[in-house]
């Protein structure tokens, strides 16, 4: 048995949301123990530990946002609410032994690679320690954003965010401002609306609404789902494959969403009668552009009379009073902020420093890019998942982790092949090709043409966020590591006198 001065891992996985954790399943199945998973919070979960917000739920049918290898028979709904989905994920951490390889409250200050060594230099919270690889699964949606708004410091009553939601602060007879109509605060919206005295909300760009097909599952259907699990395993594919048929009109096809688009203006027009309030929940660009949500709830609520749509963004706060663009003011004495998260300037990016001492952050001023979404170059052995372009606008996010997931394992396989202290480190032309060709797709997508600023794009207005295709598509090009692909790095042999070597390995 060997012993070093410090810990020394094969590899290390940051995060535990479906990504950390789907990544320790697939390592462990592979036969692979030496690993860690590190996460700064004190439990598993990821964005379903984070975000505890009335009406949280998935906007994803919960038979097709789950494990494809831990199948759940029991979901209580279609789209199953987060506390549902946060025991999912706890079960499926013991379920799969995972327990032993986390550790909590270890947030990762910095990653470091050391070139000689050819290993990643990790300080966490908890202390050093050393990994030949690093697989990055912090999220994509994980660092809330809060926009600087001038005067919010003033602001006497309660602010956060709904992505760290204050169970605490008791809402009821309230004024309150959600700020933002995004994906969480249409869900937040008809959660609190019964509850607050006013609610006003502050809307930059409408969003497009579809209908919410939830519903209760039966217990006949998980009866079922139980007893016959290829019923299960039809429910996941036919939800999958509806939507494999929608992404040609997103990607190649805008006009095709049209009819789309007729459906969504009746949602709205069923549940709001005012038409100065429906002039004002009118979308001036193409359905698709921005994400498409879901709901049967948040129009009923907005037509509620103690609720107020401002058509324009918090400018400014003086005091208790929020001051719209539109020169809107309002007394309120809570400001819920549903504005996202940290997406194209992931933060973990400015944490690790790769081959040539420069950061993730630092390569990627100019736009996120890594080959098959997983690697840059200049940072041997580390991969991303969820990294540049593998979002979805319009299905599971667990197919695309799945499919780096294969990678993973492949890259992990190949490393094997090539021997002892070798690390594979993309070539710049490759990242660059990958990347160029999928900005080329991206032209003629919803998302590039639709004429909206979305969150998919970086400041440069480029789109390194969504993939510009379907799913299958990129479970194919994430199958195997190509090593034409990869510059194969390896250490000088060791010189026999380890006490020179940074690691000192004796015979225990
Ligand atoms: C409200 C909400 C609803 C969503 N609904 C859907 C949906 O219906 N369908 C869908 O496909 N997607 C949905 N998403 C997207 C969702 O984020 C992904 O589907 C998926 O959960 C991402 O998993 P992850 O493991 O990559 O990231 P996360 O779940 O965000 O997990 C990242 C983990 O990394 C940890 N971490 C971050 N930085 C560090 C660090 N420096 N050191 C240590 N640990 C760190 C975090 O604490 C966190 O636990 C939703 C997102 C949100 C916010």
């Amino acid at each position: 048995m060997a012993e070093r001065e410090h810990e020394h891992v094969r590899v290390v996985v940051i995060g535990s949301g479906f990504g950390g954790l789907g990544a320790a399943v697939r390592l462990r199945r592979q036969g692979i123990t030496d690993f860690v998973v590190l996460e700064r919070a004190g439990s598993v979960g990821g964005t379903w530990r984070d975000n505890s917000y009335p009406g949280c739920a998935c906007d994803v049918p919960s038979h097709l946002y789950s494990f494809s290898f831990a199948p759940n028979p029991e979901w209580p709904r279609n789209f199953s609410g987060q506390p549902h989905i946060r025991a999912y994920l706890e079960r499926v951490t013991d379920t799969f032994g995972l327990r032993p390889h986390l550790r909590f409250d270890a947030e990762v200050k910095s990653a470091r690679w050391n070139t000689e060594e050819l290993y990643w230099e990790i300080e966490t919270a908890q202390g050093p320690l050393t990994a030949d690889m690093v697989v990055s699964a912090t999220g994509p949606l994980s660092d809330p954003q809060i926009p600087d708004v001038p005067g919010l410091d003033s602001f006497e009553g309660k602010v956060f965010h709904s992505a760290r939601w204050d169970h605490d602060y008791d809402l009821r007879g309230k004024r309150v401002a959600m700020i933002g109509t995004g994906a969480s605060a249409i869900q937040v919206v008809p959660a609190i609306q019964p509850t607050v005295d006013r609610l006003t909300v502050f809307q930059r760009t409408p969003p497009w609404v579809m209908p919410r097909a939830d519903r209760k599952i039966t217990r006949a259907e998980h009866w079922l789902h139980t007893k016959v699990p290829a019923t299960r395993a039809l429910r996941r594919q036919l939800l999958w494959g509806i939507r494999e048929l929608q992404v040609s009109a997103f990607t190649k096809r805008p006009k095709e969403l049209g009819l789309v688009q007729a459906l969504a203006k009746a949602h709205m027009h069923r549940a709001v009668k005012d038409p100065a309030l429906r002039a004002k929940l009118t979308p001036d660009y193409t359905i698709g552009c921005k994400r498409i949500l879901l709901s049967n709830s948040y129009y009923p609520a907005l037509a509620k009379p103690n609720v107020d749509v401002v058509a324009a963004g918090l400018k400014e706060v003086r005091g208790n009073t929020l001051v719209a663009a539109d020169g809107t003011e309002t007394e309120v004495d809570a400001i819920i902020f549903g504005t996202g998260f940290h997406v194209t300037d992931m933060p973990i990016a400015s944490r690790v420093t790769g081959a040539n001492g420069t950061t993730l952050a630092e390569e990627w001023k100019d736009g996120m890019e890594a080959l098959r979404g997983s690697s840059a170059a200049g940072f041997p052995n580390f991969l991303t998942i969820i990294g540049p372009n593998t979002g979805l606008g319009n299905s599971s996010m667990i197919l695309m982790i799945e499919s780096q997931l294969n990678y993973m394992i492949d890259y992990l396989r190949q490393l094997d092949l090539l021997g002892d202290r070798i690390a594979l480190d993309a070539r710049p032309s490759a990242v660059h090709a990958w990347s160029a060709a999928i900005q080329q797709r991206m032209e003629r997508t919803v998302w590039s043409t639709g004429g909206c600023d979305s969150w998919y794009l970086d400041k440069n207005g480029r789109n390194t966020t969504v993939w510009p295709g379907t799913t299958a598509e990129f479970r194919k090009v994430t199958r195997q590591v190509d090593l034409a692909e990869y510059q194969v790095l390896r250490a000088p042999a060791r010189t026999g006198n380890e006490s020179t070597d940074k690691t000192v390995e004796a015979a225990a």
